[in-house]
């Protein structure tokens, strides 16, 4: 049993083959002969809250909105029987269920927004609950952990994008073969299946966004998703890296324009691979199309690759300073770090690597790195950025520490362009990064006392 006091209101039975939209949907499907991974079970997990819970909540008071969660996991319950319901808080409840076709998920997240088009009878009024729904669908072979993180993801896409949001769990590495994604690699590039999400920096003292970062994606036409740690490796080693590099930066060209009319003017940083800081056709094409744009760019590169061929990869990165590319030092810490090269650098901005900012708030040896990495930073004229601040715990450690900005999943996921452009009109990380001042507050005692 677990503990969470709301765990307990509605737990169905466990039902280990409980094959949800089945009945429906797979019958079909089983005969059509569509549906070859029928017996694999794919696994499903959806992330449904109460979007107007706060509005309810002042109407029917705090007592009875305690058991809202009662009402919206009876519906849930009714609208898909065999699932497995648990709340896990007075406003969301997890949803779980297999099925053996992938299409399982769009159908339940119908069903459910079917189920919430008539209004609930509380307490002898009419009151609307409208859900919001974010799910998520693993293949056979990948974890728990990997699809909690894709429903969580979903879920927070939904808050911003205003709809169900349904997410595939990404391909693993072990799931991939890499002489096919070789192949398929320049195709892709080719017929424009990578995408490009953006995720924002917040300056903490400004309250304002005043950046964001250019991350890759491949939507692959068998394969799903594909995540960049998956085929950035491979297109370093073929060279692919070189076309997939240039595409980044005409997309990101494009989408600062898109953003421009929409009000906001954001520099947009761009991941470079230390090989491409030795290649003189690449550093000429790249400046050709900045120079062109006139974009505002960043260009984030490890240390790592700069020691590979310091002397052309410090010369390049000059060059690409002087025509007004701010250049970033990426995932410090994580590698080999170089005073002496540190010095060197054309950057304006050092990355401190998430490795040791998810930890922040939990390790007594990671403090002490952030906090001598923010002030040998400050010392060389850089302004700082942590990197993977997920608790507003670390936001406020962070800002007691003098770190210029943060970014991380705390402020924001990486998102579509569409779904940026959402969340900077909304404003929503303003109001976060202004909540840092309560936390702040009480943090700011404890770093001075430790
Ligand atoms: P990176 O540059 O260090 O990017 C940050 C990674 O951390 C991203 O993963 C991002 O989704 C993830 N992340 C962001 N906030 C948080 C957080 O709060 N917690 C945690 N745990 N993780 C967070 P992603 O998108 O999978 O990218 C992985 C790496 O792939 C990037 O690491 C970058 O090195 C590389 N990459 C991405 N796009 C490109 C590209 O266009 N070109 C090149 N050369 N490399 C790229
Ligand atoms: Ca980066
Ligand atoms: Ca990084």
């Amino acid at each position: 049993m677990s503990e969470h006091p709301y765990s307990q209101i509605e737990c169905s039975p466990t039902q280990t083959d409980a094959r949800l939209v089945d009945s429906v949907l797979l019958g079909e499907l089983r005969q059509d002969g569509i549906c070859d991974r029928a017996l694999n079970g794919w696994r499903f997990l959806i992330l449904a809250e109460i979007a107007n819970f706060a509005a309810l909540r002042r109407h029917l008071g705090k007592a009875r909105s305690e058991t809202l969660i009662v009402d919206f996991g009876a519906r849930v319950r009714e609208a898909l029987p065999d699932a497995r319901v648990v709340a896990v808080g007075r406003e969301m409840l997890e949803i779980a269920f297999e099925s053996g076709a992938r299409l399982a998920l769009d159908v339940a997240i119908a069903a459910l927004e079917g189920a919430f088009e008539s209004p609930f009878d509380i307490d002898g009024e009419t009151h609307d609950i409208q859900p919001r729904l974010g799910g998520a669908a693993a293949a056979p072979h990948r974890d728990e952990v990997h699809l909690i993180e894709a429903a969580e993801q979903a879920l927070a896409e939904a808050r911003i994008e205003r709809t169900p949001v349904a997410l595939d769990v990404a391909g693993s590495t072990e799931a991939i073969d890499r002489a096919q994604l070789v192949r398929d690699l320049p195709v892709a590039i080719e017929n424009e299946e990578l995408f490009l999400q953006y995720q924002p920096k917040v300056h903490l003292r400004r309250q304002q966004i005043t950046s964001v970062e250019a991350l890759v994606r491949w939507n692959h036409p068998t394969r799903g998703l594909v995540l960049p740690s998956d085929f950035i490796p491979l297109a370093e080693e073929t060279h692919d890296i070189v076309p997939l590099t240039l595409w980044t930066i005409r997309r990101s060209i494009e989408d600062q324009k898109i953003l421009s009319r929409a009000g906001h003017d954001l520099r947009v940083f761009i991941n470079i691979s230390g090989v491409l800081l030795a290649d003189a056709w690449f550093v000429r094409q790249a400046c050709t199309l900045v120079e062109q744009s006139g974009a505002q760019l960043g260009f984030e590169i490890t240390e790592t690759s700069v020691i590979r061929d310091p002397e052309s990869a410090i010369a390049n990165l000059k060059v690409f300073a002087e025509i007004g590319i701010v250049i970033a030092i990426d995932d410090y810490g994580a590698g080999l770090s170089s005073l002496a090269y540190l010095k060197q650098l054309p950057a304006r901005e050092l990355k401190i690597d998430k490795l040791f900012v998810t930890q922040l708030t939990s390790s007594n040896r990671d403090p002490l790195i952030v906090r001598s990495t923010i002030d040998l930073a400050h010392a060389l004229e850089m302004e700082v950025v942590a990197e993977g601040v997920e608790t507003p715990a670390a936001m406020a450690l962070l800002s007691v520490m003098g770190c210029d900005m943060i970014q991380g999943f705390l402020i924001s996921r990486p998102i579509n362009i569409d779904a940026l452009i959402h969340f900077l009109d909304d404003g929503k990380a303003l109001a976060l990064a202004t909540d840092v001042r309560a936390p702040f507050n009480r943090l700011a005692t404890v770093w001075k006392r430790a």
